[in-house]
């Protein structure tokens, strides 16, 4: 349990292979883990072109992370609500706070039976640059874990939760069976105090590259992530119930 991957290689880029300039990536990023930080972060090599544009998604992804109701509750994430707003305040985070404080509005909590609660911050979250983060993230691990990297021609597909809000009760219970049981029944990896874990399998011997990761953040706020072929992902999820 708990073996995080060292013995990968460091002389090319994690994401595209690339073996020019490179400097060192934390996956998770690292402003996730308040201070002190962890001694277990974990880094991969990454060259100028895939490291140059990830800041500012990271600190999108980090302060919609602390901001949600499910991840309240871990002390990590209450620990760095004053690092949110002091970041928001910056001088530099002008187009940062513009673009989320543009996201944030007042809604009405209604209890269902409809009985009126009280105003709250609500918030549109920008999925697409959450899953941007979170698909980085699976990249990362992939070439730590694999010692090869994935390949930008290949794709990870992250699955919100948002996502299955709405998915008919036999797709769950099938996406319970075959993908996420198994799944849980990997190897654990933590780092930092449950700040970050993650598990992966490779369900399909003949297609390495098709593997299943589970990410989850201050204990709770999960991801379901498939990397693949972008045909041949979905194939292979609806396959592996075939599959010993
Ligand atoms: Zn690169």
């Amino acid at each position: 349990m708990n073996k995080l991957p060292v013995n990968y290689p460091r002389n090319i880029c994690a994401y595209c292979g690339s073996r020019g300039k490179l400097s060192d990536d934390h996956i998770p990023p690292k402003n996730l883990f308040s201070k002190p930080r962890p001694s277990n972060l974990i880094t991969v090599s990454a060259c100028t072109k895939c490291h140059s544009t990830t800041s500012k998604d990271d600190e999108y992804f980090w302060i919609n992370l602390c901001l949600r109701d499910d991840a309240g509750d871990h002390l990590s994430a209450r620990a760095n609500w004053n690092s949110v707003l002091r970041s928001l305040n910056r001088k530099e985070a002008t187009g940062m706070r513009r673009s989320f404080l543009s996201d944030l509005w007042n809604i009405q909590l209604r209890t269902p039976a409809g009985l009126y609660t009280g105003n709250r911050l609500g918030y549109d979250v920008d999925l697409a640059r959450i899953r941007k983060v979170v698909e980085r993230i699976v990249r990362g691990f992939y070439f730590a874990e694999f010692c090869e990297p994935l390949g930008l021609n290949n794709v990870v597909k992250v699955i919100l939760n948002e996502d299955l809000q709405n998915a008919p009760k036999d797709f769950l219970e099938e996406l319970n069976q075959t993908i996420l049981l198994p799944l849980a029944s990997m190897d654990t990896k933590v780092i930092g105090d449950n700040i970050f874990i993650y598990r992966y399998h490779r369900f399909v011997k003949e297609n390495p590259i098709f593997s299943v990761w589970g990410l989850s953040f201050y204990g709770h706020v999960p991801f379901l992530c498939f990397t693949g072929t972008d045909s041949v992902c979905v194939e292979n999820m609806q396959k592996s119930d075939e599959i010993d």
